[in-house]
């Protein structure tokens, strides 16, 4: 039996999505001790892009980590997977271009468990490829709720806000923390770059 309470097949794929700072990275993590706990092999991987924090690992809002190897596409999981690797995690997914689904697919196929966390959607709240078609093909989707800094009701939405201005009106992409954005509710949310409302 599973965590879910059914009996599963060897591969299959679950998907964490939410906006930023609603605890992807840290349930990744979570579940991927708990893989080591049950004493299976693991492999943890993220784009280059995300330089956020060390390169070589993958680190919530929380500072919780966990080593990982830093890919530029997703096919270069092939030169990295071990023979032994049961569990591979993923994590920033929405970094990935397209090829991702296929690689997943063909990863869970195999038999591996495949864990994927990424935003489903962007600053502008529209769906952020590959996460959604991830979601539709994964086993197991988990939404994950951040707590919106203007109101403290469960944030769905990633705000952009103020600082570097020309910039993040521009890119889909700009990887900041909090100092480029907020969790923020429906109410809350614009599709557009903010005062931050935490100064
Ligand atoms: P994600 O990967 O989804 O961006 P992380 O797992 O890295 O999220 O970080 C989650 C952590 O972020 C929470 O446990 C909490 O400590 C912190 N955090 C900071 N701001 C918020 C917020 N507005 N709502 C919820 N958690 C927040
Ligand atoms: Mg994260």
């Amino acid at each position: 039996m599973s965590e879910f309470g059914f009996i599963k097949a060897r591969g299959w794929i679950e998907v964490i999505v939410g906006g930023m700072f609603s605890g992807k990275t840290e349930e990744l993590i979570r579940r991927l001790r708990r893989a080591e706990f049950a004493r299976q092999k693991i492999q943890v991987f993220k784009p280059v892009i995300d330089t956020r924090y060390n390169i070589e690992e993958v680190t919530s809002h929380n500072q919780t980590m966990i080593k990982s190897q830093p890919i530029e596409k997703s096919e270069e999981i092939w030169n990295h997977l071990k023979d032994d690797t049961q569990v591979v995690g993923i994590d920033e997914g929405q970094f990935f271009d397209q090829n991702l689904v296929q690689v997943v697919q063909d990863l869970a196929d195999r038999g591996i468990r495949v864990l994927i966390a990424g935003l489903d959607t962007d600053w502008q709240a529209k769906p952020f490829e590959p996460m959604p078609t991830l979601m539709a093909i994964a086993e197991n989707v988990t939404k994950q709720h951040a707590v919106c800094v203007v109101c403290g009701a469960q944030a769905s939405r990633t705000q952009r806000t103020g600082k570097a201005l020309d910039k993040a009106l521009v890119e889909r992409v700009l990887v900041g923390t909090h100092d480029s954005y907020e969790a923020r509710c429906r109410d809350h949310f614009k599709p557009e770059v903010v005062v931050p409302f935490q100064l």
